[in-house]
């Protein structure tokens, strides 16, 4: 790197969420390996991040390495429209193996926002093949489902993206969020406002679209899973599809294969990307069922209106064939396991922390609430000096590393959050 790299950064390239006159500082990362970051002075950060829940092998994988390597001397791509290749085929086999029985049929695509749009498209598609078009969905407050303009419009109505977008979004039906946490227990009732908004639209609504268990960017909350299950019993009773968005939650994350695994069921349409290439490569998957696959195929337009240039790509497939290998022996499983308990040990006595509303944990994913906001700033830049890359957001600061950190190095990470909270002045805002 060169002495204005950093200078440009600022000056030419947006960040996510970003501003491009007051941009929160960046760190120059010049290499990442297992858990570590390496910054561009040699400074070594133990990842509590993940790259955003992707990164599930740790960085640098030989294996996942290998197998990007032994693709791109073949070809790196090729496109996907009357032609096929091994690394794809490979891949939709595996899919169709690993996820619920019956959902056959893999659109393969190029982000998670996308692999949104498409299940989107799906749904529409579908009511419009069977002659009754509908135009709704039915999503959660505090769900989150992407940033291009479909999966936007699912995303929580009271963030600000809807503010901004208002005009131009298509509108759906929100339901108040699942108030049951993950071990509460579960009171008949609970899922009134669902079972309210299925008796009055549901000759309107094409889907409901859901984070199963787990809301992630829209607060990391957890709820229970017997409310999924009755959101899938009411569509089922209503004829309505369910859509499970496990692009943050899938391929163990939650303790599970899949977040919909603590409920015992299967959707319609399944939503799968980050981990999928275990953080190396972008690519998403959109799995559904024959009969919804069939219903638009067999309707006047013939078929599925999608078809992204890098479509499958070869190197994106490889490298989720080699991410997907590495899960088969279910070592994750211990993984994720090992580091729920270390989180409920280490990081749950935090709760009794005068700044802490809460601390939760499921699965290798643990998250402190705090009472104030956090200005990310100066906290990440704390957490920068105390060697650790945790991004914290809102009122959370939370931990998702990737499955094969040590336990030491999660040690480091958690002392480093209970450190901060003691730093009140400087790291919140009320
Ligand atoms: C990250 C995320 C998305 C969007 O995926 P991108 O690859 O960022 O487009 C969609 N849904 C959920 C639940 C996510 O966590």
């Amino acid at each position: 790197m060169q002495a204005d790299d950093l200078a440009f950064d600022k000056r030419h390239i947006w960040h996510p969420y970003a501003s491009m006159t007051h941009p929160l500082p960046t760190y120059p990362v010049v290499s990442a390996d297992g858990y570590e970051l390496i910054l561009r002075d040699g400074r070594r950060l133990v990842d509590g991040m993940s790259s955003w829940w992707a990164a599930i092998h740790g960085y640098n994988h030989p294996v996942i390495n290998q197998a990007i390597k032994h693709q791109i001397s073949r070809m790196s791509h090729v496109m996907f429209g009357g032609i096929t290749h091994p690394p794809a085929i490979e891949l939709c086999r595996r899919l169709v193996t690993l996820m619920p029985s019956g959902l056959e049929c893999v659109f393969l695509a190029d982000s998670g926002s996308v692999a949104v749009e498409v299940a989107i498209k799906m749904a529409l598609q579908y009511w419009q093949a069977s002659g009754h078009p509908r135009y709704e969905f039915l999503a959660l407050r505090h769900g989150y489902h992407g940033d291009t303009c479909g999966a936007m419009a699912v995303c929580d109505p009271d963030n600000s993206m809807h503010s901004i977008y208002q005009g131009y979004l298509p509108s759906n039906r929100f339901i108040e969020a699942p108030k049951r946490s993950f071990r509460e227990a579960w009171k008949p009732g609970d899922e009134t406002s669902l079972s309210a908004l299925f008796s009055d639209y549901h000759q309107k609504i094409a889907a409901v679209i859901m984070e199963p268990i787990v809301q992630g960017a829209g607060g990391m909350r957890f709820y229970h899973p017997e409310y999924l299950r009755i959101a899938r019993a009411l569509c089922d009773r209503y004829g309505i599809l369910l859509i499970a968005d496990e692009i943050a939650t899938g391929f163990g994350r939650t303790g599970e294969w899949l977040a919909c695994h603590h409920a015992n069921i299967t959707p319609d349409i399944l939503c799968l990307g980050k981990a999928l290439t275990g953080g190396t490569m972008t690519l998403s998957a959109t799995l559904t069922i024959r009969r919804v696959a069939e219903t638009i195929s067999n309707s006047a337009v013939g078929c599925f209106m999608h078809g992204p240039t890098f479509m499958a790509n070869p190197l994106a497939c490889a490298a989720a064939n080699a991410s997907l290998s590495l899960l088969e022996d279910e070592s994750w499983r211990q993984r994720v396991e090992n580091i729920a308990s270390q989180l409920s040990r280490e990081l749950s006595p935090l709760i009794n922390h005068p700044m802490v509303s809460d601390v939760r944990v499921l699965g290798a994913i643990g998250v402190v609430e705090i009472k104030q906001t956090v200005n990310i700033a100066q906290l990440q830049h704390w957490f920068v000096e105390h060697g650790v890359w945790i991004r914290p957001f809102g009122h959370l600061i939370y931990l998702i590393p990737p499955y094969i950190i040590s336990s030491k190095a999660l040690t480091i990470l958690i002392d480093a959050i209970s450190a901060s909270l003691d730093e009140p002045e400087n790291f919140f805002v009320s």
